[in-house]
């Protein structure tokens, strides 16, 4: 692959808590410049046949998604875990249920997330939120829905005042384990790469013995150049990487108007794109 190709392999759609559909997130990847984009909505592969079908002339567009896991934190309790998946076979059936599991699992906890708030008296409607979200429920359609009734000024707010793992609304999910997820995602001939996992502000963070663990287990690689990581960490992760033999990646993360971050921010190495691709053997990564 040529220099000066950009690369940006952790995007969300509509498919989840993105605000672009899967055809303008392709179409917006174009505009910003971007060679490749890869869609990695969690927990579906809701957005793909849209984002194949839109793929403007010139894009490359890679199949993927972000996995809800659940890990082992530094201080040895369970922490939430994001992990990329990329270019595996969507037919495998025990990944399939899997995804099918965590969809359902987000549906009830934000229903009942939603269901709280409405009991205290705000102007929250559960079957509204619930409509309001398409494949994929998750906390930013809540968000959404408290700046549309003027709660809280921003989806920021929202989650710094009231969604947060310590605010007075949030409710657990049950998520993969994080091993069952690694070899899961290499059974469907998939990559699998640990997504923004030193983003401190999100909360407690993965302990470092569990990725060499996971490491040996066929974990591929390290997602490191992220908005949420400070230039120590990105440090850190890159002498882990190194390590470990894993590979390493950059992203923006992109969510649309949910976030802030604009896509292509932060992007991959060619030579590390080519080495993910060259691994996976689910599906191919489609040129246009
Ligand atoms: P959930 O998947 O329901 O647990 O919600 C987590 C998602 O919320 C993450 O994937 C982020 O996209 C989003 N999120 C977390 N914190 C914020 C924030 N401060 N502003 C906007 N979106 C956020
Ligand atoms: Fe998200
Ligand atoms: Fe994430
Ligand atoms: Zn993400």
């Amino acid at each position: 692959m040529k220099e000066g190709v950009r690369i940006d392999l952790h995007t969300h759609s509509t498919a989840s808590d993105g605000t672009d559909t899967p055809a303008e997130l392709v179409r917006n990847a174009a505009a910003a410049g971007l060679d490749v984009v890869a869609i990695t909505d969690h927990d579906t592969t809701a957005g793909w046949a849209e984002a194949v079908d839109a793929l403007p002339k010139g894009m490359t567009l890679v199949r993927g998604m972000e996995m809800s896991c659940i890990g082992l934190g530094e201080d040895g309790w369970p922490v939430p875990v994001h992990l990329l998946a990329y270019l595996f076979d969507p037919t495998d059936r025990c990944f399939a249920d899997e995804r099918e599991r965590l969809r359902a699992e987000r549906v009830e906890r934000l229903r009942a997330m939603a269901e709280r708030m409405r009991d205290d008296g705000l102007p929250i409607d559960p079957d509204a939120v619930l409509a309001s979200a398409g494949p994929s429920a998750g906390r930013p359609h809540l968000a959404r829905a408290l700046v549309a009734a003027g709660v809280v000024p921003t989806v920021d707010a929202a989650f710094t005042e009231l969604l947060a793992p310590h605010g007075p609304y949030y409710a657990e999910k049950a998520d993969t384990p994080l091993r069952r997820a690694v070899e899961m995602i290499a059974t469907a001939g998939g990559v699998s790469v640990l997504a923004h996992t030193r983003a401190r502000k999100r909360g407690r963070l993965l302990a470092i013995d569990d990725i060499r663990e996971l490491a040996e287990r066929g974990l591929g690689g390290l997602e490191i150049d992220h908005p949420d990581h400070s230039a120590a960490d990105r440090a850190l992760l890159t002498e882990l990487s190194a390590e470990l033999g894993l590979i390493t990646t950059g992203s923006s993360d992109y969510h649309g108007s949910n976030k802030t971050i604009r896509l292509g921010e932060f992007t991959t190495d060619p030579a590390q794109f080519e080495e993910l691709a060259g691994k996976a053997t689910g599906v191919p990564v489609i040129a246009s």
